[in-house]
């Protein structure tokens, strides 16, 4: 006889696996589709750094004694796996002036962990609490209805199909279920990216405990090139380039390691491991339910909610779930949990983000102009890529009267986006 599901939920990323282990944790039966045979291997690429601002997402999380704690939302999770501090970031211009972001104390910003073990926690927490979990299972297509939902999958060369009350979409960015289920109709798909991550051994010169963001076209790349630590060393870096089809990310790579200014930090490097992700950057879904389906995470985002934002949209969107089977809105709230919490969703954001861009805006000349004003100061330390642009745009611009005087057609430029900014 066909299993009855209070929920089947669509991806073990983070946020479907806390979906699942909240959920559960309500007594709801509970199914977990993934494609991936082994969640553990992280083949999609990842930084893998927890955002430590005890500001984000209106959330300010700590890690101690094997656990991960939301303080804010009141929940936690198992994370026994290494980390590592990062405590100094630099965005450098094309010729090495650096803008330095760091907490008085030097606190962390961020921590470097490991995103495998973390999803192999969950997983384990998802088994404890009696989760079905099928994995190297692609899922198809659905059927939503008021009353409820079908899912169809293929695994092992076999369709099946699975019903329940409700269904939790945590498929990622790339959402192939909110394509289907009618959610991407009013988007708007801004751009393609396609990134390679490297792990790179044998690195010289890389400071520990830093993460740097090289920006300008001396380095190879119209986007930023992102480096971190990773968990193996302190002569090791992860390395993140962005592409598209015209300039592929290979080619970036290969011009960075051989040819850029930080060449010569890879002159004995050699790589450890690569991954590789394709980003489709769409507008984000303020309403991310219809009938009985709710999309969490990055599928119903503008590119990342992160890590610790997936984990907190799986959290939600399990009480959301144990609130509609009482007849109560839990959809409707999620909602409004959603809107507050993400800054992606402000109406605005998308003004804001344009009048913050760096490179192509400016060519190498202007952001080597722009990033020697605040080289003095050491501003506040962060690693939201929300709070970071405020603030080296706040410090640029107290040079406002200087940048008009010695470079009008820098100022010029920075009037014509700065109106987006401050507007
Ligand atoms: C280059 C890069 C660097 C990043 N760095 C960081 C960082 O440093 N820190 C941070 O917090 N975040 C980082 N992120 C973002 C972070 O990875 C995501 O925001 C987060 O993983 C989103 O969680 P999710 O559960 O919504 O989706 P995902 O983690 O994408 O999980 C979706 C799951 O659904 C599965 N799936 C997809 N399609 C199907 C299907 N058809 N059938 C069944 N299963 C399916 C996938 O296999 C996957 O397991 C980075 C992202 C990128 C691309």
């Amino acid at each position: 006889m066909e299993k009855k599901w209070d929920v089947i939920i669509v991806g073990a990323g983070p946020a479907g696996l806390q979906a699942a282990i909240t959920a559960a944790q309500q007594g709801l039966k509970v199914v977990l589709v993934e494609k991936q045979r082994d969640i553990s291997r992280i083949t999609r690429s990842c930084c893998q750094m927890l955002i430590m601002d005890n500001d984000y997402q209106n959330e300010g999380i700590s890690v101690k004694q094997g656990k991960i704690v939301f303080t804010r939302n009141n929940f936690e999770i198992d994370y026994d796996g290494p980390t590592v501090d990062i405590n100094e970031k630099y965005y450098l211009s094309p010729r090495g002036h650096k803008i330095h972001f760091s907490h008085q104390g030097r606190q962390p910003i961020g921590l470097r962990y490991d995103k495998g073990r973390l999803l192999q926690q969950l997983l384990q927490q998802c088994e404890r609490l009696g989760v079905e979990f099928i994995n190297s299972a692609i899922t198809r297509d659905a059927h939503n209805s008021p009353e409820g939902i079908s899912v169809r999958f293929s695994r092992g060369g076999k369709e099946q199909k699975l019903r329940a009350k409700k269904l939790i979409v945590a498929d990622g960015v790339n959402s192939k279920l909110a394509a289907c289920l009618g959610f991407n109709q009013n988007r708007t798909h801004f751009t393609t990216a396609l990134c390679i991550m490297t792990v790179m051994e044998g690195v010289k010169g890389f400071e520990p405990h830093t993460f740097k963001n090289a920006n300008g076209l001396v380095y190879g790349s119209k986007r930023p090139i992102l480096m971190g630590p990773t968990l193996l060393g302190d002569n090791t870096m992860d390395l993140l380039v962005s592409g598209d089809t015209e300039l592929k990310p290979k080619e970036i790579f290969h011009y960075f390691t051989t040819q850029s200014p930080l060449a010569y930090m890879f002159e004995d490097a050699e790589v450890v491991e690569t991954t590789g992700c394709t980003l489709k950057a769409c507008s984000t879904i303020p309403v991310p339910y219809k009938d009985s389906a709710l999309l969490i995470g990055d599928a119903a985002a503008f590119v990342e909610v992160q890590v610790q934002g997936g984990i907190m949209c799986g959290y939600h969107a399990g009480i959301a779930i144990v609130r509609e089977l009482q007849g109560k809105k839990g959809f409707s709230e999620y909602t409004r949990w959603w809107n507050d919490t993400f800054e992606f969703n402000s109406s605005d954001f998308l003004r804001v983000a344009q009048g913050y861009s760096l490179s192509p805006t400016y060519n190498d000349d202007e952001l080597d102009y722009l990033f020697s004003l605040t080289e003095d100061e050491v501003l506040e330390g962060t690693l939201s890529q929300y709070k970071t642009p405020r603030l080296m745009w706040e410090s640029i611009l107290r040079h406002q009267d200087r940048i008009a005087r010695e470079k009008p057609e820098i100022h010029e430029k920075i009037k014509a986006l700065d109106s987006m900014v401050l507007a």
